[in-house]
């Protein structure tokens, strides 16, 4: 029988860890023990795992003894406090979080396109998942730059409110509820009323006038890309509750045409391309939500500058942005570095 092993999920009880959870259980990941860690509020729930009850614990420095791989989507300030501690235990960390992604020592990963970089993890046993826009980006790039270098990327993202974890969820949800019933909207999460609205503000702004997601997008990008790729973004939340949209402007080196692209977009790991305008058919987050590809359409040329491409790109933030992502560097982790 192969080796189990086992995986402590930190924050298991939240929107990330939530689907972390289902997302071992559908590709089957060879589980040893399973632990559930959250806060105090929800220690003592009782969650399943594989139809087994499995008590939610409370993160504690003392949580990772015996565990191989810790899964971490508990917020940033737990990932830089307690990915230290699991990775002392022994335990190699993949944090969802934006605590340790632009550390030079901790790689960035997205499987489909620098799965080399995992190796580095040996450095901190820290491996950072990136942002989600960021990954839904970097997948429908990767095969574009490969064959005509890309130089520059505008991205204007269309952000679902699941991105901010379950308690937006909740607020989008009753701010609708409470508006059809002419009631004034409650504002906790969001600065303001995000039902019926979009707002052009994700993270705080900094002194250049970008949002911290904003300069996610463009840090991340090149890391990941591991090229000096000009990138410029402006994210926006809007009244979605699952998948994340984004309109992405690309130059590059030499002319992609609109049929070239399609070809190499058709090929490539995790892409679909969903593209026949004349029929209304383009992605969609409705259609992107439950699954794990990136979807990509309304692929044409920009005909404003030489060697450009427009495209609009959408995937199940969740998944794909977030747990399956994390799983599937487990995978290669297990696959390839880990005995
Ligand atoms: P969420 O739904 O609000 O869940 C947060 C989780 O963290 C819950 O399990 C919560 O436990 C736990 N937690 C909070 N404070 C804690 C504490 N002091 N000690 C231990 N556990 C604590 O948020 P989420 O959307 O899942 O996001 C989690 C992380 O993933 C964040 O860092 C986020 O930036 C990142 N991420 C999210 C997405 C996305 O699309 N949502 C994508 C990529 C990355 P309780 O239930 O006990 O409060």
């Amino acid at each position: 029988m192969s080796k189990l092993w086992n995986i402590a999920i930190v924050g298991a009880t939240g929107a990330v860890g939530s689907q972390m959870i289902d997302c071992l259980e559908e590709r089957d990941f060879p589980v040893g023990k399973i632990k559930y860690l959250a806060s105090s509020r929800s220690a003592g729930e009782i969650l399943e795992f594989k139809g087994k009850p499995v008590l939610v614990e409370e993160l504690t420095h003392d949580s990772f003894a015996g565990i191989d791989i810790a899964l971490f989507s508990a917020g940033g300030d737990r990932s830089r406090d307690f990915c230290p501690s699991a990775a002392r235990a022994g335990a190699v960390c993949i944090d969802n979080s934006s605590a340790w992604r632009m550390d030079p020592d901790v790689p960035l990963v997205v499987p489909e396109v620098n799965p080399h970089a995992i190796a580095r993890y040996t450095k901190k046993g820290i491996i950072a998942n990136p942002n989600c826009s960021t990954i839904q980006l970097v997948v429908a790039l990767k095969p574009l730059h490969d064959y005509a270098t890309i130089k520059r990327v505008v991205v204007s993202t269309y952000q679902a409110v699941s991105g901010t974890g379950k308690k937006a969820i909740a607020e989008l949800d009753k701010q609708v509820k409470d508006l059809l019933q002419g009631k004034p909207p409650e504002c906790k999460v969001y600065p303001h009323q995000i039902a019926f609205n979009c707002l052009p503000q994700i993270g705080s702004f900094g002194d250049n006038g970008y949002t911290g997601e904003e300069m996610k997008m463009v840090n991340e990008t090149r890391k990941i890309m591991e090229a000096e790729i000009r990138v410029t973004a402006s994210t926006v939340r809007v009244p979605v509750f699952y998948g994340h949209s984004e309109s992405v402007n690309v130059e590059t080196e030499r002319k992609i045409t609109v049929e070239k692209a399609r070809e190499l977009l058709t090929g490539a790991p995790g892409v679909e391309v969903v593209d026949d305008p004349a029929n209304g058919v383009y992605p969609m987050a409705v259609d992107a939500a439950g699954q794990d590809l990136i979807l990509v359409g309304r692929i044409r040329e920009d005909e404003s500058i030489e060697n450009g491409l427009n495209l609009w790109v959408v995937a199940d933030n969740i998944r794909k942005g977030a747990a399956t992502n994390a799983v599937q560097i487990a995978e290669i982790l297990i696959g390839k570095y880990l005995q």
